[in-house]
């Protein structure tokens, strides 16, 4: 039987793998459990946009949201390439844009009240009018006017979430990361505030220290531990349509729901924010209503041929902030989740503040608006 490992991690999702790398890249012994396979839950089923961050020469006027944001957007880029070299699969993360378009009076005002935030961190963005949005975006030549207001944020990026997964699974694998899918984890051996170990489907493990980070499904573990974590399952469903490539250069974002082009011609169009417990399902009312607003959107798009559609169910905690740090009352437990709607953009930051905290090293960012306990006195909504 191989000796403990320093580390183990209880969900195998882009916030596991990523903190398992991180780790393990700094000489920690990690495993990874997860009760499916790896990386097919909330991780797969985003559509990978990397929303633009402040630069580092405003992160001392930004909220620690905002630095997290900031100090991702900039991993992002390194993490493509260093993912590339280390296992040669591309995670196709590229700095795409992204358009964003108001379509009422409510929604202008709330356009321009995150426009101003941007503008004061840094984010470049630029308003455009009727007929620089159809400049940028031939594709929206019917529908551009229908927008009073209209941003173009350039540094806006995207990754393909599958493969950035399997990039982090080949990487994890080459650090000797002990990958164990398929076991699930039903509760904790404790004594004296520590955890001994978990108890899986197949027998206990131990470890020196245990992070969750099992999604919208980390506060059945947390309960365990005698922890009620405000955290609930928030489904989105997402329809892929394939079309000819080029048709869009950019995302498209009105309101919460989005049109995102990849590169070989395939669209996604997402999402809904359903709050339906963990049911993981595509419906016939959100399938149409996606559809409807792609055709709206691009009358093109209701032509093109359905690949496919799914779900997934994000982690949402109650002010749209993670968990990151330590487990209250718990000297070797440590929670990563609850990233709502941002869990890809935000995973390279979250890898490298967590890897400080369990290397017992201090995170460049203050952490302390990202506990389990006194959330009601932070409100911060997701970007995304
Ligand atoms: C439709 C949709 C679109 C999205 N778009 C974006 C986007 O564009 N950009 C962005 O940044 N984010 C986006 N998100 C959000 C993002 O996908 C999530 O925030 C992120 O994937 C959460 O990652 P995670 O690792 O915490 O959770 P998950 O990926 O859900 O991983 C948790 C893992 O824990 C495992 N697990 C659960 N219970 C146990 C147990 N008892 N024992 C062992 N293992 C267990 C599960 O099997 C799972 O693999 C989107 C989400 C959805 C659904």
């Amino acid at each position: 039987m191989s000796a403990a490992s320093d580390v183990l991690i209880v969900g195998g999702g882009v916030i596991g793998l990523s903190l398992a790398w991180e780790l393990s890249q700094a000489g920690a012994k990690v495993s990874v459990v997860d009760r499916g396979p790896l990386g097919r839950e909330a991780s797969w089923a985003g559509a990978g946009m990397i929303p633009a961050g402040p630069g580092p020469e405003h992160w001392s006027d930004c909220t620690p949201r905002q630095q997290l944001a900031g100090m991702s957007q900039q991993l992002h880029l390194d993490w493509h390439r260093r993912l590339f070299e280390a296992t040669g699969i591309n995670n196709g993360y590229r700095a795409s844009g992204a358009l964003y378009l108001a379509d009422s009076k409510a929604a202008a005002t709330a356009l321009q009240a995150e426009v101003e935030q941007w503008l004061r961190t840094g984010i470049e963005c630029h308003r455009l009018d009727t007929g620089q949005v159809v400049d940028v975006e031939p594709a929206l030549a019917k529908t551009a006017d229908r927008f009073s207001e209209s941003y173009l944020v350039p540094q806006e990026a995207q990754l393909r979430n599958p493969r950035h997964v399997q990039a982090l699974i080949a990487a994890c694998q080459q650090q000797a990361v002990d990958l164990q899918p398929g076991v699930a984890i039903h509760d904790f051996e404790l004594t004296n505030g520590r955890i001994n170990a978990a108890v899986t489907s197949s027998g206990s493990i131990q470890a020196g220290q245990f992070c969750l980070t099992a999604g919208c499904w980390t506060g059945q573990l947390a309960s365990r531990l005698g922890i009620d974590l405000p955290l609930k399952p928030i489904r989105g469903q997402i329809v892929l349509l394939n079309g000819p490539a080029g048709l869009l250069r950019r995302h498209v974002n009105v309101g919460k729901r989005y049109l995102v082009p990849r590169v070989e011609g395939r669209l996604l169009v997402g999402s809904t924010m359903e709050d339906v417990g963990f049911l993981k399902q595509n419906t016939g009312v959100a399938t149409a209503d996606l559809l409807g607003f792609a055709a709206t959107l691009v009358p093109s798009a209701s032509r093109m041929a359905i690949e496919t559609s799914w779900s997934g169910l994000r982690p949402a905690s109650v002010d749209g902030l993670p968990f990151l740090g330590q487990l209250p009352k718990i000297s070797n437990g440590w929670i990563a989740t609850g990233h709502f709607r941002a869990g890809l953009q935000l995973s390279t930051a979250t890898a490298v503040v967590m890897r400080s905290l369990l290397l017992k090293e201090t995170p460049t960012v203050d952490l302390a608006m990202f506990g389990c306990e006194g959330r009601e006195l932070h409100c911060e909504s997701a970007r995304i």
